[in-house]
């Protein structure tokens, strides 16, 4: 049977890193349903809405959503609910995209373009598992008034709540633990348990979690002591697992250890497998058009959809292997280029993928 895929390229550099990571996917041999739609400033430009009905009920029928960018300055001040980033806020959250994965791996040709040195990120690989669809970015209460207490009563005030539930935490935690097992055993789950009560909670329920898991080693950590150990240490964190706000911070901290934004893959899961897949970067209007961008990031989320979701683990595979294989022959777009090596552009890049293809 055909796999559904939904492909949403989105803004800015979305459209061309799209075009790379379809013609490597087109390049396999496989038999995929692919249909496309807008989301994003570019959906709000034609339908009056970032995330159209059309475009979600698309995406929830798809076994799997192919996500490129979204974000455009045109449209920033939209109220709130119109931009083009609600999109994405939109999709986790009717697809019920709870568990977000992004490996953060430092590919041995690209050590050099770390701004750590070589020997702190050589070798790396990291996976950052992190809660989507609680936490801060969706607690309510929110919005603003004017201030009763605080330092300054009578002012005008902003306010979020953090909050999250025993079962938001178990089962995130759980997609840790499942990962930790097919890696290298063990979680470090990041929280700030010395202040926030949310952070209380999600520490006790993770312990209480890992007792299913005696095979894998736990270790807690504060939130701003990760932030450090992923600058200083970083090949001593294996498996991550942290909230929505903390894991958004440590996610793009983890992205510069790699060398470049655009080559970090980006996959966000339901409990029915169905998952969204990403680049980490956004719509990167400053680069946007010219051709220049890295479709790598995207490449490899196409490749994570195969694994993840389509259960298409050798045509993954082939995928990654084609990409190590592109970056050893030393093909490079702008953002990644170093001495020695060739500089290609974003179609450039993604043809050297798809004929690297074994
Ligand atoms: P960004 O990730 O778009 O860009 C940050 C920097 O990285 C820029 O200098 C950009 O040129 C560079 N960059 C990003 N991707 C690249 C690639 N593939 N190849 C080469 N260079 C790349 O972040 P930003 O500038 O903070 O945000 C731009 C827009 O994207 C905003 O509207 C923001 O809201 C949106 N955004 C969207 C997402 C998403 O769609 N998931 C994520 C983050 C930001």
């Amino acid at each position: 049977m055909s796999k559904h895929i939904a492909v949403l390229p989105g803004d800015g550099i979305g459209p061309e890193i799209m075009e790379q990571a379809v013609k490597v996917l087109n390049a396999l041999g496989q038999d995929f349903e692919m249909e496309w739609a807008d989301v994003g400033g570019v959906a709000y430009a034609n339908h009056g809405h970032p995330l159209p009905q059309s475009t979600l009920d698309l995406a929830m029928q798809s076994d799997a959503v192919l996500f490129g960018a979204v974000g455009d300055f045109r449209y920033d001040t939209l109220e709130r609910a119109l931009r083009p980033e609600q999109a994405i806020l939109g999709l986790r959250k009717h697809m019920g995209l709870f568990a977000n994965l992004r490996p953060a791996k430092c590919f041995k040709e690209l050590t050099g373009a770390s701004t750590l040195r070589p020997e702190v990120v050589s070798g790396l690989d990291l996976l950052i598992v992190r809660e989507l669809t609680g936490d801060i970015y969706f607690g309510t209460p929110r919005g603003r008034r004017t201030a009763v207490d605080g330092n300054f009563p009578g002012a005008p005030e902003a306010f979020d709540t953090m909050r999250y539930s025993v079962p938001e935490v178990e089962r995130i935690a759980r997609v840790a633990f499942e990962a930790a097992r097919k890696r290298n055993k063990k979680v470090t789950s990041v929280d700030k348990a010395n202040v926030l009560e949310t952070s209380q909670l999600w520490r006790d329920t993770v312990t209480e979690v890992a007792r299913d898991y005696p095979d894998v080693t736990l270790e807690h950590m504060y939130i701003d002591n990760a932030a450090m150990q992923l600058v200083r240490a970083p090949k001593a964190l294996d498996v991550v697992l942290t909230g929505n706000i903390f894991g958004d911070i440590l996610s793009d901290e983890a992205s510069m250890l790699t060398g470049s934004i655009g080559m970090l893959a980006s996959a966000s899961l339901n409990d029915k497998k169905q998952g969204l897949f990403e680049p980490s970067h956004g719509s990167a209007p400053d680069i946007a058009g010219k051709n220049i961008a890295n479709p790598i990031a995207t490449i490899l989320s196409a490749a994570m959809m195969l694994r993840y979701s389509l259960d298409m683990n050798d045509e993954a595979d082939r995928i990654e292997d084609a990409v190590a294989r592109v970056l050893e022959q030393g093909l490079r777009t702008g953002d990644i280029m170093s001495e020695g090596c060739q500089r290609v552009s974003c179609s450039e890049m993604g043809d050297a993928v798809r004929a690297a293809l074994r």
